[in-house]
């Protein structure tokens, strides 16, 4: 762990508690620009944590301050997620500047940096979530390559297991799209955390909402439709961040 303190921070709100963590790309051509850009008073952004290709972790931001990474945000009926949650950076490109695989050195950085922060705040697993769930209409990250399940395999975030192979060439025959056939869909989404209106057709913001799910929980096809395997992948990860 090598520290690289940036500047970006203030105190969190009172009486707030850590129980969210976010997990970010940096969507920048190297680290360093990254890292500069995290440091960069002028900039206004942070994380409290930034992992690089090889592994290495930056510690930017002491875990009792606020960073500034999530921006205009919405999780479980809460919103300004910056106060409540640690954030982490994870080093690559993106989808604007060559989006590539997460090396597996740098997977099991961020796992273990994952466990470690989990074992200091009450943090549950439906609350470890990445840029994209709690910013559909704004944020691609950290995107489909992202070893989710690697990590809900070592503890860190929700995964449903036991899950039935349903394949996804059918996205376009089996796709839902009027009100009466989205409401489960809709709900599920509510459930897991996302903003939602209750009720309504196929549009154009329940299909971003759609995308961010597939990007964190079905990786496989990006359709923002929500074809027979989405909702099956739906309603099993409704059932598990179900609860108080
Ligand atoms: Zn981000």
């Amino acid at each position: 762990m090598i520290d690289l303190p940036s500047p970006n921070h203030d105190e969190r709100p009172a009486g707030i508690a850590v129980d969210m963590l976010i997990l970010h790309y940096t969507g920048m051509r190297t680290g360093q620009a990254a890292i500069d850009r995290l440091r960069s008073e002028a900039a206004k952004v942070s994380s409290h944590y930034v992992v690089e290709e090889d592994g290495a972790i930056f510690r930017l931001v002491p875990e009792q301050r606020r960073a500034w990474h999530a921006g205009v945000s919405f999780w479980r009926g809460r919103e300004a997620l910056n106060g409540s949650c640690i954030g982490i950076e994870i080093v690559n490109p993106g989808h604007e500047f060559g989006y590539r695989d997460f090396p597996a050195l740098q997977m099991a950085a961020v796992c273990d940096l994952c466990l470690e922060i989990l074992s200091r705040h009450p943090i549950p697993a439906r609350n470890v979530v990445g840029h994209s769930d709690v910013a559909p209409d704004r944020k691609e990250d950290p995107g489909e390559k992202f070893d989710w399940e690697g990590l809900a395999r070592n503890g860190v975030g929700l995964w449903p297991h036991d899950m039935p192979d349903l394949g996804f060439g059918g996205a376009a025959r089996d796709e839902v799209r009027d009100a009466a056939s989205l409401r489960p869909v809709r709900a599920a989404l509510a459930t897991i955390g996302y903003r939602i209106v209750p009720e309504g057709p196929l549009d154009p913001g329940l299909s971003i909402v759609l995308r961010a799910f597939q990007r964190h929980w079905r990786p496989e096809a990006i359709t923002g439709q929500a074809d027979a395997g989405t909702l099956a992948r739906l309603l099993a990860v409704a059932s598990l961040a179900d609860g108080p």
